[in-house]
């Protein structure tokens, strides 16, 4: 079954009300018609720059045709995620504007695959100027190595109760919840690992989990952080319970397949459970 590895969201602000287009394409599949596209409009004032999805309506539906023609009129930001599928673990880029976000390595090895990935978005290494690492388990940080050998100007980044444990061939920037990077809300999630970090986008409302919230058995469903793997389950439990509140439109986890559709009520829903 083809994976929805790749979408485009475009972003109009204009007075009071917040225009979302998200384009999707089916990045396996041989049907280009197959592609799905909504515009969503909400409501927003302006100190609020996350409408709830609660109060958003599906208003048109278009071709998959269109989300091939991203030129964006002015005033508008473009935002896409890329998928790196590495088999047991994903990292994910980022991008707005042409600038390029990698979060998580893989294992070692994987920089060929990350470079394959940043050009499906029309990117080269030097277009990375961030890599985030969601904590420090070697099927994330495994390619840090490579990864800022290949992007020289880039900055690392890890949470600070994980930094200790990760060498990188430069100095990791530390990151706390709240702290921001390019724009992107860094999440506390700790329980996975002391120093594990959530990256939300608040624009494309896509929540990157690494291990804090995986994807489920069945693809399309969320499963919170393994307690095979994780060092304290209680506070992995709390960590999904303050991711909820964010509704995301899209959650890319490190393992399993990313969750495209309902994502937050499906969030909200583990939450819940625990
Ligand atoms: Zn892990």
């Amino acid at each position: 079954m083809s994976q929805l590895s790749r979408r485009r969201f475009i972003t109009t602000v204009t007075k009071g009300t917040a225009s979302i287009a998200i384009l999707g394409v089916a990045a396996c599949s041989g049907d280009s018609g197959s592609g799905t596209s909504t515009t969503v409009t909400a409501p927003t004032s302006p100190s609020t720059t996350t409408p709830p999805p609660s109060t958003t309506t599906t208003t048109a539906t278009l071709s998959a045709t269109a989300a091939s023609t991203t030129a964006a009129p002015l005033g508008e930001a473009a935002f896409a995620w890329e998928r790196v599928n590495l088999g047991n673990v994903s990292a994910y880029i980022l991008e707005r504007s042409g600038e390029a976000v990698l979060v998580d390595t893989g294992l070692g090895g994987s920089a060929g695959d990350i470079e394959e990935a940043l050009g499906r978005l029309g990117l080269a290494w030097g277009n990375l100027g961030h890599i985030i690492l969601t904590h420090r388990h070697g099927d994330h940080v495994g390619s840090i190595d490579a990864v800022m050998a290949a992007a020289p100007d880039a900055t690392g980044y890890i949470g600070e109760g994980d930094a200790a444990a990760v060498a990188a061939p430069r100095p990791l920037t530390i990151l706390n919840g709240g702290d921001a990077v390019f724009d992107l809300d860094i999440i506390a999630t700790p329980g996975h690992t002391p120093g594990s970090i959530s990256v939300f986008d608040p624009i494309g409302r896509v929540l990157v989990s690494g291990d804090a919230v995986l994807g489920g058995g069945e693809p399309g469903s969320v499963a919170g952080a393994s307690p095979r793997f994780s060092q304290d389950m209680v506070a992995a439990d709390q960590s999904v319970i303050a991711l909820a509140p964010l509704q995301p439109s899209a959650i890319l986890p490190g393992h399993g397949e990313p969750v495209t559709v309902d994502a937050a009520t499906k969030l909200a829903a583990l939450a819940a459970s625990l």
